[in-house]
């Protein structure tokens, strides 16, 4: 059923990870199976064997060919340096080679205490297990790119938070696991080899084109810096997504930011209702650095905590090696704002580009603020709108106040008229770029609940409704709705 695991990481030096096998579980039980995604990966269903998954996923069992381990990492934690982070309760079982050929990381995350778990006990509470099933599947079903869930398990064990939780392990499917903070690791330690060795690597694995192009196998400094603008340029297309569908990610700090550009890390995760740039959701961010509307500023200052990491690759004259950094990191506002135009202008249903887009796009957003109305319904109600004007009334009512957003409406439709799409190719495309469903607060935070108490039946529904985010799915309609005011979930918690 097992797919062959290989060993690219496991390989690198002895000092990039620490051999670890998870630590066994009184008594799993599998609670979610991804079998699309399984499927992909190229498990044999066929051959599916529930007791053998639920042994794996557990971490009961290691699988052959498996080399488990706990990868070394650094990080700034809300700007704060620490050169030594790790998986404290992560276990990478290895890569497989999926369907299409390409490498996928399988990780457990809370398989037991690691060399990296300094004083915490290396598990995971079920909620936040399951909050990340949740998200990161609703994320891919969006066309966003993020880790995967492959599978959750119970253990059968309590793990002790603010109050005794069941516990849970999730099986995470990644590009890979190396993040800005694994560069930062090498850099802290002065350790250049590990660094360039960390480098070709990513190379290598997520960014092949560079190590194909002549030029820059002439020029090894060019060949990191080009590394540095292809790893940007995937962070600006990706949190411009995020800034897309109102993703709020809690927790932006460098050991949480994908190097392969993915979403990773859904632990404060949420997602903004009202629409107000200064959202947060998580506990600990009591600043609001990582606010909805930081986002993209915070992607530039994790870039520059990369770039220099990479400088004594880039130049042997760290002077110059500044200067040519530099001039790539300034490229990014530019490239975050391309990015970000083209996501709010397919939002809108528009496919020409004209000068004063931006301008439109963001007088939206003014009356959306001004009227306190819910991002997600705003955006897919307008695609009504653009069908038919029967449908205003019920934009209207998403807001408190009005005024702004009916004189915007008509600013819009003029726009709307220099397309030339036909109107109901138009409505078509705006439905196939506003998700009606995604995971609202209230929703997951329902589900877990029921789930603590041994019901997985909200989150089965939550996790069918959100694999077809943008269909119309009669019946389920109060899944599109945010919270009444009884309902609204203002905090979100780590749960490590
Ligand atoms: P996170 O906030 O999930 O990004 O984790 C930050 C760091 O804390 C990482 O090094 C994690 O491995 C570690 N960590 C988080 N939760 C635990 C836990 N329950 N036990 C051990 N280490 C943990
Ligand atoms: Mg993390």
């Amino acid at each position: 059923m097992l797919p062959t695991f290989t060993l690219h990481y496991a390989r690198l030096p002895a000092r990039f990870h620490e051999r670890f096998d998870p630590v066994p579980v009184a008594s799993p039980a599998l609670v979610a199976f991804n079998r699309p995604l399984a499927e992909e990966l190229g498990f044999d269903l066929d051959a599916y064997d529930e007791a053998l998954a639920t042994e794996v996923f557990s971490g009961n069992r290691v699988p052959d060919g498996a080399e488990p381990l706990a990868m070394a990492y650094a990080g700034h934690q809300f700007g704060n340096f620490v050169p030594r982070l790790g998986d404290g309760r992560a276990v990478l079982l290895g890569e497989v080679t999926d369907r299409r050929g390409r490498l996928r990381d399988i990780q457990l995350k809370g398989g037991g205490r690691t060399p990296f778990s300094r004083g915490g006990d290396g598990r995971a509470p079920l909620g936040p297990v399951l909050r990340e099933y949740l998200v990161s599947e609703a994320m891919h079903a969006m066309g966003i790119p993020t880790t995967r869930a492959l599978a959750a398990v119970t253990t059968g064990e309590r793990v002790i938070r603010r109050i005794p939780e069941p516990g849970a392990i999730l099986t995470r499917v990644a590009a890979s696991h190396i993040r800005v903070g694994t560069f930062q690791y090498f850099a802290g330690r002065g350790d250049i080899e590990g660094l360039r060795e960390l480098a070709d690597h990513v190379i290598a694995r997520h960014y092949p084109e560079l190590a194909d192009s002549e030029h820059l196998n002439r020029l090894e400094g060019e060949r990191y810096l080009a590394l540095i603008e292809a790893i940007q340029a995937r962070q600006a297309t990706l949190i411009a997504r995020w800034m897309g569908v109102g993703f709020i990610h809690g927790v932006m700090n460098t050991d949480n930011m994908s190097i392969a550009g993915e979403t990773i890390d859904f632990g404060p995760c949420a997602f903004m209702e009202a629409y107000h740039p200064r959202t947060v959701f998580s506990s600990i961010d009591e600043g609001g650095r990582y606010a909805y509307g930081n986002q993209p500023g915070i992607g530039q200052w994790n870039l520059a905590r990369l770039a220099e990491t990479l400088l004594p690759l880039i130049d042997e004259d760290q002077e110059r090696a500044v200067a040519k950094a530099t001039e790539v990191l300034e490229t990014y506002p530019a490239r975050f704002e391309t990015e970000k135009l083209a996501v709010m202008r397919a939002k809108l249903g528009l496919a020409r580009e004209e000068e004063d887009d931006g301008e439109l796009i963001e007088s939206l957003l003014e009356a959306m603020q001004a009227g306190r109305a819910d991002f997600t319904l705003t955006f897919r109600q307008l695609s009504d709108v653009a069908a038919s004007a029967e449908s205003e009334p019920a934009l209207f009512d998403l807001f408190e106040r009005t005024e702004a957003i009916q004189a915007w409406l008509g600013r819009w439709r003029e726009r709307l008229a220099r397309e030339a799409a036909a109107p109901d190719e138009i409505v078509r495309r705006m439905c196939a770029a506003n998700p009606k469903y995604i995971p609202r607060n209230h929703r997951v935070q329902e589900a877990l609940t029921a789930a603590d108490d041994g019901d997985f039946g909200p989150f089965e529904t939550l996790r069918e409704v959100l694999s077809r985010p943008f269909d119309e799915q009669p019946g389920r309609e109060e899944y599109a709705l945010p919270a009444a005011p009884s309902e609204q979930v203002f905090r979100t918690f780590c749960g490590t």
